[in-house]
């Protein structure tokens, strides 16, 4: 039997940056755990050679090897995503430099650049996710995020890197919400990808961890290592061990989604509703084209905090919690973060459960909530 060419995404993931088969040895080789290594008592540190546990470490080098298959590029894992995005930010911004960032991305990055940027001397633009981008003439970086946390809107990675890039701007982009399995940044022409490995890449609620992927990482390796900002090897092994279900989860995670976004959209005390793979999505044109799946992800509007309140007091499958990408559904109400978003607005994570269930439970809270039930 002839061998396919391409390997299909459960295949990919189950097999990424495992080692050669040897007998009597793991499938995936346990975390190393080290601060020094012996050195050669003659040569001391070799180049290529583990010496010190902030700068080498074998189980960081499987699982970027992994993500890095999955990107199609270079991979270097970082403690979190914020420490990923610290690095992209500071390792290419200089003083008097201009930064774009999502005006309605991931909240905490848009304080880093107002608390930390800023007072660097660089200037920082905001731009909705949807639009319209200014010109990028005098622009360093424009960093991209979609779908964007929380609103889910979606940017045309392939069009604004060919813009950005005719004006002399580099592109990253935190593909976060999408994983390497629903969008490919870097194929699309971005020069960094930038992640959180805490969410659904992961998918288990049980670890925090970041990644940048690109093509030649040298200065971000040189970043994490002058800065520390590296994962413990316990974390990037289990990061590792569950990447091999991301296309299972992301399978069930997103057909559910689907239907809890009709479901919503019936709803008269529910304001938009956004998921970018319903066809009435604003989002949906672009997201179609450019995404190979859509997150479990939805985002809606309940009239009031208070009504929030009642909706997850009523829920008996949905957890209240922050992060996405889960085994378990959750709900977050974003303002109560200090996200600039309406008090009302809820992202709910979609999780492994039978999405029937999650259905009717969602019907049933949202009843009770809305005092029908
Ligand atoms: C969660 C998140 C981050 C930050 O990741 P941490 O692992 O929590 O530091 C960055 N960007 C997006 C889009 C996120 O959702």
């Amino acid at each position: 039997m002839s061998e396919r060419s391409v390997l299909g995404d459960g295949t990919r993931v189950v097999r990424a940056g495992l080692p050669p088969a040897v007998p009597g040895q793991p499938f995936l080789p346990g975390p190393v755990f080290a601060a020094p290594y012996h050195l050669d008592p003659a040569t001391g540190p070799v180049p290529g050679r583990d010496g010190y546990g902030r700068t080498d470490n074998p189980t960081w080098r499987a699982l970027e090897s992994a993500i890095g298959d999955l990107e199609g590029g270079e991979c270097v894992v970082f403690s979190s995503g914020m420490a990923a995005i610290t690095a992209v930010l500071l390792t290419v911004l200089r003083p008097g430099d201009t930064v774009v960032l999502p005006a309605d991305g991931y909240y905490r990055t848009r304080a880093l650049a107002a608390q930390t940027l800023a007072g660097l001397g660089v200037t920082v633009r905001e731009v909705p996710t949807a639009g319209r981008y200014p010109p990028f003439d005098g622009v360093a970086l424009v960093l991209l995020e979609t779908p964007a946390n929380p609103g889910l809107d979606v940017c045309d990675i392939a069009a604004l890197a060919s813009v950005a890039h005719g004006a002399g701007a580099l592109v990253a982009v935190d593909s976060t919400t999408a994983t390497p399995l629903g969008q490919q940044p870097l194929a699309l022409g971005a020069d960094l990808v930038v992640a959180s490995g805490t969410k659904a890449l992961t998918g288990h609620s049980d670890l925090v961890l970041g990644y940048v992927a690109g093509p030649a990482l040298d200065p971000i390796r040189n970043w994490r290592n002058g800065t520390g900002a590296v994962p413990g090897p316990f974390e990037t092994w289990l990061a590792h061990r569950s990447l091999s279900t991301l296309d299972l989860r992301l399978a069930r995670q997103s057909a559910t989604a689907a239907a809890v976004a009709d479901l919503l959209a019936t709803r008269p005390e529910v304001g938009s509703v956004r998921w970018p793979g319903r066809p009435a999505d604003p989002a949906y044109p672009v997201a179609s084209r450019q995404m190979r799946r859509i997150p479990g992800i939805v985002t809606f509007t309940l009239p009031d905090a208070a009504h929030v309140a009642r909706f997850l007091g009523a829920t008996r499958l949905v957890g209240a919690a922050t992060s996405f990408g889960g085994p378990h559904t959750t709900a977050d109400r974003r303002a109560q973060w200090g996200d600039p978003v309406p008090d009302g607005l809820v992202r709910l994570s979609c999780g492994l459960e039978d999405t029937a269930d999650v259905v009717a439970d969602l019907t049933a809270a949202l009843d009770t909530a809305a005092g029908s039930g």
